[in-house]
């Protein structure tokens, strides 16, 4: 049986302890973007469960981004008081802009004390020649990596969530990143409108032979002030149980290997925007219900992973 650090599944905090020898916190940003998905240049509405604040309900509100990220830093030393950071580029799409603009704001946290890395979150689409280019080149001098907001590899559940792009510009984009070392943490939602179990696992097989390193499983939530509240309101959306979930979770557990680091394994909602499943506002409980199926099963992260020829292919660089 493999175990990391008395875990059956390799989590994120244990992976920075082990590269940095110490804590290592992630800082949440809004730096003031938006999404193609939302000004009408690719789609407008933006994907439906997105929340307004650009899924960064966690990021700092101030607008100077120094200020932000001393804000959010404050609330971590106050359960934990030394560390390094991660400043995590989270709301909205953080390659949407000149690669100039890029450049500041990133090279603006990238300059503060203590600060170890960056992680960016953007979409597939959003990655021109020139972002990469900067990527790499901040890739070269410190520890990055870039998420990208798969969800789902189902054309008809993509098209039903308003994604804005389809599986093949992902696939690039991996391999674009992949091409410049570049880490890459995909995403994927667990309980989308009209999935089965069957086609979650078979997005999460899909990541787990990508070749890429992270992995971040989200329980789909639903927030207040999304395009979702329609769809539930009529009857279109049932939201995941518990005990679905965990299960859910577990299989996919299973299914991706060893050396993938899982970066989440629930989703955070905001406690006031959120409408359901209120049952995930009990993380560590959903946590441990997670870790308990895993001990019962005698099962562990990779122990069901199976290469796919077809899919490593795709993304041999
Ligand atoms: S791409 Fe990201 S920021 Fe844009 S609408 Fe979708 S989830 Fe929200």
């Amino acid at each position: 049986m493999q175990t990391w650090d008395g875990k059956r599944y390799r989590q994120l905090n244990g992976y920075l302890r082990e590269k940095f020898g110490e804590k290592v916190f992630k800082i949440s940003l809004d730096a003031g973007f938006t999404c193609p998905n939302r000004d009408g240049s690719r789609a407008s509405g933006g994907c439906v469960f997105c929340s307004p604040r650009g899924s960064g309900d966690f990021a700092g509100t101030a607008a100077d981004l120094v200020e932000q990220f001393d804000e959010v830093r404050g609330m971590m030393n106050k359960k934990w008081k030394n560390g390094k950071y991660i400043g995590y580029f989270q709301a909205y799409t953080n390659t949407y802009a000149t690669a100039a603009v890029l450049r500041e704001k990133y090279e603006t946290i990238l300059n503060l004390p203590d600060v170890v890395g960056l992680a960016i979150a953007t979409r597939p689409d959003c990655l021109p020649e020139p972002v990469l280019e900067l990527l790499s080149e901040i890739n070269e001098k410190t520890y990055l990596w870039v998420e990208l907001g798969l969800q789902t590899i189902h054309e008809r559940t993509a098209e039903g969530i308003n994604r804005g792009y389809d599986l093949d510009t992902y696939v690039e984009a991996v391999r674009a990143l992949k091409k410049r070392k570049i880490e890459v943490v995909t995403h994927a939602i667990l309980g989308l409108p009209g999935e089965s179990r069957e086609d979650m696992l078979e997005t999460v097989r899909f990541i787990a032979n990508t070749g890429t390193q992270g992995i971040k499983l989200h329980l789909l939530h639903l927030l207040k002030g999304t395009r979702l509240v329609k769809a539930y309101e009529n009857g279109e959306l049932k939201l995941m149980e518990l005990e679905d979930y965990v299960e859910t979770v577990a299989d996919c557990i299973e299914r991706i290997p060893a050396d993938m680091v899982i970066h989440r394994i629930t989703g955070d909602g905001p406690r006031d925007t959120l409408i359901g499943p209120r049952w995930s506002l009990k993380k560590f409980e959903v946590m441990n219900a997670i870790d308990h199926l895993l001990m019962d099963r005698s099962t562990w992260q990779g122990k069901r992973y199976q290469p796919d020829d077809e899919i490593i292919r795709l993304f041999q660089v």
